[in-house]
């Protein structure tokens, strides 16, 4: 492609909105707008990532070189700006959406159940209240949740352990769609909100979390205001319909594959059921393939092999010598991008760096005259001149 038929605008500086090196870059180099639009060099090098996949298939994403992680049903890039809240264990792999994915629990040590006992608990309507106000770690309280599950209007009493927190969508997995329940709702169901408690509740579906049944002498709430219940133990005080995984995991807890430490990652998704998202997958090359001075995403992901540009001479045409170059690289298979602009070397150099097509190839008016072009590959300090008649030779060898 030429330069000027896509009307390619760098910028010197980063855009001020950008918050990841990739976006900077993309910007930067034209390919996107600072509104996040693809210009037409960025339309370019989406359609040349489509054609790819379509032609690659399974191994898309090392082949482009691209380090992913994901499970079967969505692949990831982790990144700042990612709308994807992930659990990820750098271990041995296992990735997962937080709100679905699984840890390894690790129950508290077992005592000898107490008998139930009412306290005071004046203000105490937080999980972190209760724990300061009884000098208790949080692992020993209980944490009510209710809703309302929109099927039947049944209230739904979910109780998980004080220090972690509830998914919705693992609970909404167990019950069905459900929906915060209202104060009205709560109260009609013989609970307190703020001090809401499983013991003694007509007509509700209590479901509680798999450490539950694990965890002896826990404070609950007492259904009334100002007071709880000390060494509430499932099971004998209270009976669940439900007892399942239905907590959040978070970072730090265990792998429950390797038992290693998870880690809480945003990310965009790159795949998922519905096919690729070829901006994201863009993004994350720039986002994965760059140096200070520009893009260096490699073949055959970038949308160019060769950055082809003349240098104006005084007595040769440089651009009818390159020109021809143009033709014969592309009749060899290359995909080139030839800056046909009438501007300095420097500016011209630049240009290169940050579009970062793998190699650089310059025709000079010197070099003209001795039969040479100047090529020097993006990722090397050096430059060679190679003659035009090996050119096609030494650009598959780079
Ligand atoms: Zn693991």
């Amino acid at each position: 492609m030429r330069y000027r038929d896509l009307s390619i605008l760098t910028q010197r500086d980063a855009p001020n909105n950008a918050r990841t090196e990739g976006f900077a870059f993309l910007v930067r180099a034209g390919f996107l707008t600072r509104e996040n639009r693809p210009t037409e060099l960025g339309n370019l090098a989406l359609k040349h990532l489509e054609g790819l996949s379509a032609k690659i298939g399974g191994s898309f994403f090392s082949q482009i070189r691209l380090p992913v992680i994901g499970n079967s049903l969505e692949t990831f890039y982790p990144i700042l700006t990612g709308a994807a809240d992930i659990i990820h264990c750098p271990a041995c792999g296992y990735t997962s959406r937080s709100e679905t994915a699984v840890f390894a629990k690790s129950p508290l040590p077992g005592e000898t159940l107490l008998p139930l006992k009412k306290v005071a608990t004046p203000d105490c309507n937080t999980i972190e209240s209760l724990a300061n106000f009884l000098n208790i770690p949080k692992e020993k309280t209980a944490k009510a949740l209710l809703y309302t599950r929109i099927s039947d209007g049944k209230l739904v009493f979910a109780v998980v352990r004080g220090d972690m927190a509830l998914s919705e969508a693992k609970l909404k997995r167990q019950a069905g769609e459900v929906r915060p329940a209202t104060h009205e709702e709560i109260e009609s169901a013989g609970a307190v909100p703020g001090y809401a408690s499983p013991l003694g509740l007509a007509d509700a579906l209590i479901i509680v979390d798999d450490l539950i049944p694990q965890s002896a002498n826990l404070v609950a709430g007492a259904n009334d205001p100002g007071y709880h219940l000390a060494n509430v133990n499932c099971g004998r005080d209270y009976q669940a319909e439900i007892v399942a995984d239905i907590v959040q995991a978070k970072a730090g807890d265990a792998c429950a594959d390797c038992g290693n430490p998870l880690k809480e990652l945003s990310a965009d998704v790159l795949e998922d059921g519905a096919g690729y998202r070829f901006d994201k997958i863009l993004l994350a090359l720039a986002e994965s393939h760059h140096d200070p001075n520009g893009l260096t995403i490699p073949h055959p992901a970038a949308p160019f092999d060769v950055y082809l540009m003349p240098i104006p001479g005084k007595e040769l045409d440089t651009f009818a010598a390159a020109g021809e170059m143009y033709a014969n690289l592309q009749s060899a298979g290359l995909t080139v991008l030839f800056d046909d602009r009438d501007e300095r070397a420097g500016v011209k150099f630049n240009d290169a760096d940050l579009i970062g097509p793998s190699v650089r190839v310059t025709v000079g008016e010197r070099g003209l005259k001795e039969g040479v072009v100047e090529l020097k590959p993006r990722a090397a300090a050096e430059k060679q001149f190679v003659a035009i008649t090996d050119l096609i030779d030494a650009l598959h060898k780079s």
